[in-house]
């Protein structure tokens, strides 16, 4: 389908229930799809195999719809291995991925950098011969990756201009032990195969997006733009999350509550007692 106007998604990993947190971000996304007369997409993000619950795809449609958001659904993660796999094989013959053997706990007690994200790993496997491939991770070499690539540029439609600094986060993991792929790989591929071109998710992920941009320049994947919203905050000024007890949409729809009454207020900064808008 062609369109002119902005296509955006709401990129779910169904390893919970969603909360208010989702539902702003999705009603973010389908918002400036549908005022710009785009699409708004809906993709599962279930390449996780060992945490993904397939029964919570139907409940999150299901939230979608209680909300009054309509979607396209493009497939789940699931279905496009094969393509990340190729993908991962590419950078590999570029010389940019090296296998990581490293454990967590490794990666803790060489007393790592802090990022945004948490520790940022400090390269002791790069460079280093004898890994036993078929048990390692793949981590890009994003110093190398750089070089190739030269500087580059991103937009957030809040934020403005970017320099891409991949390095925030450091040589990610592209291809898991147990999977083909990492969120970063499979999200940068997915939203070029589904022609996303606003990229519109939660502020905690934008970091990641200097190493979209990366792979998006190293790949030859179109470049979209980004809109990376502000979070919203439970009482302890932190982000909503399921652990922290935040309640689920499926638990409110199923008390009876007005889905599309709640997208209303949330639209309008009208937010539950406790919880807070945080700084973009
Ligand atoms: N699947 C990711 C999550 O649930 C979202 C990724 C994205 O929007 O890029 O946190």
């Amino acid at each position: 389908m062609s369109t002119f106007g902005p296509v955006t998604r709401f990129a779910p990993s169904p390893n919970g229930s969603l909360h208010l947190g989702h539902a702003f971000s999705a009603i973010a996304a389908h918002d400036l799809a549908r005022e710009g007369g785009g699409r708004f997409l809906l993709r599962i993000e279930d390449i996780d195999g060992a945490r993904s619950r397939p029964e919570l795809a139907a409940e999150f449609r299901e939230d979608l719809g209680w909300l009054g958001l309509e979607y396209e659904e493009v497939p789940p993660q699931s279905t496009r291995l094969a393509t990340y796999a190729a993908a991962a094989k590419r950078l590999r013959a570029m010389g940019l991925l090296y296998p990581c053997q490293c454990s967590r706990t490794d990666i803790l007690t060489a007393n790592p950098p802090m990022g945004p994200e948490g520790p940022i790993y400090p390269g002791t496997c790069k460079g280093r011969s004898a890994i036993a491939e078929e048990r390692a991770a793949w981590r890009l070499d994003v110093a190398a990756a750089l070089a190739r690539t030269g500087p580059l540029e991103w937009h957030d439609d809040l934020a403005g201009p970017q320099i891409a600094r991949p390095e925030l986060l450091g040589d990610v993991v592209l291809v898991r032990k147990d999977e083909p792929a990492s969120y970063h790989l499979a999200a940068t591929l997915d939203d070029a195969a589904d022609g996303v071109t606003l990229v519109t998710r939660g502020a905690d992920l934008f970091a990641a997006s200097h190493v979209h941009r990366l792979l998006q320049a190293l790949l030859g994947l179109p470049q979209p733009r980004w809109h990376h919203h502000a979070l919203l905050l439970d009482v302890s000024g932190q982000k909503l999350a399921k652990r922290r007890g935040s309640a689920s949409l499926a638990d409110m729809r199923r008390r009876g509550m007005d889905g599309r009454a709640l997208a209303c207020n949330l639209r309008a900064g009208v937010l539950p007692a406790g919880i807070s808008l945080g700084k973009g």
